[in-house]
């Protein structure tokens, strides 16, 4: 039996003012339905925003250790919840029982880092150009935060943004995105049982166009945090610049894994692996492009597709299994669009190129890993996000056209080389035009206490994660003590006394 979700606003669960509903399925089996939720309306945000607004008048008081303890606490109860809250992600997600017990341990380690945040939060202090004054700054929350999160990490990105959001002394009002709200109400269930009071934690459920824009609208809300696609953050970025809104956001990817002659090819051969197949590609930071040396190219060919005849695929909840379904028909479509304009573009399909439909993977919507290969700098396929597991393979003869094919994309959030060379890994590092780059490591795997975010259409210059997520929800206060017991003028008294 689905189970049936509200809205939660105010510290009540609550059905839409609409009384409509809307359901979610299992991508691994269609007829599969996994949870009924209320189809919202601009009229249950006002609700929303309403009752964060109230509780701000009291949570911004609250001492921010005292947060930090309640978020500990969710963090607890994340790790006893663990297993449960993994097994529905994946029935609403689809990814694998592993990596969505890695998207739950995200979110317990994002909360844990809060818990130990709360009793820093660190503003500077510094020297006054004036004798006996203080300078120092503190940080503030900023007021409501309205949070926006994709489908492709339904735990660990609402945890990115609610839990910093709160710890700052934010109110919060969350739209999941549609085809992945379960686990996201399983977050608010558990922050409300940690003792997150009333109307500090809100959760409206419905369409982006419809209620996602009602919140960006909304004049009560100071700040917006979005992941999605860049095509959508576009759009956001324009509504929240109509109230000059702090908005945040983190939009899509076309990582690339440069593999150089000398690398150590079974090292390499594992990273691109996971990085194009784990998640069946629907990561942001998933490996699109593979820049491969022509002194290593057939021969790197060959061992990868090897090792992909191999990938296991079906239900993630078989532990045995390597690669779930796509999220649903729609995003299987545009896959299979891609591969027939990489097609048309002159690629070569080496493996894949289809949907996978044996046995029960008929009901769901599993797709081939595919791999192209003497993709050409320029091809759709190897500029466009695809999100799904489609590799392209492109062929470089000097460091200088890997790196030069690797920063040809309007995106810039992930990058990897494999080397054993020390200069080239370096030379790397500097040059590559990306937010992340892994040494002799996958693009995927980001840890929750360093900064996260990409250059370029990725986002618009805020990291999540680590300390720099404070950044996104707080305003920086600066505080003047002086203690002369005269009036002093900065840039104007500037005789030095003895
Ligand atoms: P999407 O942009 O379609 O939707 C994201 C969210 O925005 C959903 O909740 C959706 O309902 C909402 N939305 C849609 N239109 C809206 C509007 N007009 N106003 C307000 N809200 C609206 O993205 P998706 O398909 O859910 O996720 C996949 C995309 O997310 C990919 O492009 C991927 O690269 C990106 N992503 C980025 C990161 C990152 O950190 N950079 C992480 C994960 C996913």
């Amino acid at each position: 039996m689905a189970e049936v979700y509200k809205n939660f606003i105010g510290g009540e669960w609550v059905d839409s003012e609409s009384k409509r509903t809307f359901e979610n399925r299992n991508p691994a089996n269609w007829d599969e339905i996994v949870g009924i939720f209320p189809k919202s309306t601009p009229k249950d945000i006002e609700k929303a925003v309403e009752a964060a607004k109230n509780a701000f008048k009291f949570w911004k008081k609250v001492p921010v250790p005292k947060r930090g303890e309640i978020l500990g606490r969710c963090g607890d109860i994340m790790v006893e919840r663990k297993e449960e809250l993994a097994k529905l992600e994946t029935r609403e997600m689809g990814k694998v029982i592993k990596e969505t017990r890695g998207d739950v341990q995200e979110g317990i380690d994002t909360a844990y880092y809060a818990f130990g945040e709360g009793r820093r939060l660190f503003g500077i202090t510094t020297p006054s150009e004036l004798s006996n004054k203080l300078c120092y700054t503190v940080r503030k929350p900023i007021g409501v935060a309205g949070l926006i999160t994709p489908w492709n990490f339904p735990m660990a990105i609402p945890c990115w943004k609610v839990i910093p959001a709160l710890l700052s002394g934010n109110t919060v009002v969350i739209k999941p995105a549609s085809a992945t709200p379960a686990t996201s109400a399983k977050l608010i269930e558990i922050l409300v049982e940690a003792g997150i009071p009333e109307g500090v934690v809100n959760i409206v459920h419905g369409a982006g166009r419809e209620v996602g824009e009602a919140l960006l609208a909304h004049p009560d809300i100071g700040v917006v945090s979005f992941t999605g696609s860049s095509e959508v953050g576009s759009r956001i970025a324009e509504v929240c610049g109509k109230t000059l809104k702090r908005v945040s956001l983190e939009l899509g990817g076309k990582n690339a894994q440069i593999v150089t002659s000398d690398a150590d090819l079974d090292l390499a051969l594992e990273g691109v692996l996971w990085g194009a197949f784990g998640t069946t590609g629907q990561r942001c930071t998933a490996t699109s492009r593979l820049i491969l040396s022509e002194k290593v190219y057939d021969t790197f060919i060959e061992m990868l597709v090897e090792r992909v005849k191999k990938i296991k695929i079906g239900n993630g909840l078989d532990e045995t299994v390597e690669m779930g379904p796509v999220i649903n028909k729609g995003q299987r479509e545009v896959i299979h669009n891609y591969v027939q304009i990489g097609k048309d573009e002159g690629a070569k399909l080496v493996i894949g190129g289809e949907f996978y439909e044996e046995g029960e993977c008929a009901d769901g919507w599993f797709y081939k890993p595919t791999i192209f290969k003497d993709v050409k700098p320029g091809m759709r396929i190897e500029q466009e996000e695809i999100f799904g597991p489609v590799l392209s393979i492109i062929k470089f003869n000097t460091f200088e056209d890997a790196i030069e094919i690797m920063n040809d994309t309007i995106y810039g959030l992930s990058s990897s080389i494999y080397t054993k060379n020390v200069n080239l890994a370096m030379r790397a590092a500097e040059e590559i035009e990306a937010g992340i780059t892994y040494i002799n490591g996958p693009t995927i795997g980001a840890e929750c206490h360093l900064p996260f975010g990409g250059v370029k259409n990725t986002g618009n210059g805020h990291r999540e994660g680590g300390l720099t997520v404070y950044e996104i929800f707080t305003e920086i206060k600066t505080i003047y003590v002086d203690y002369s017991g005269k009036l002093q003028k900065a840039q104007i008294d500037t005789s030095v006394e003895k």
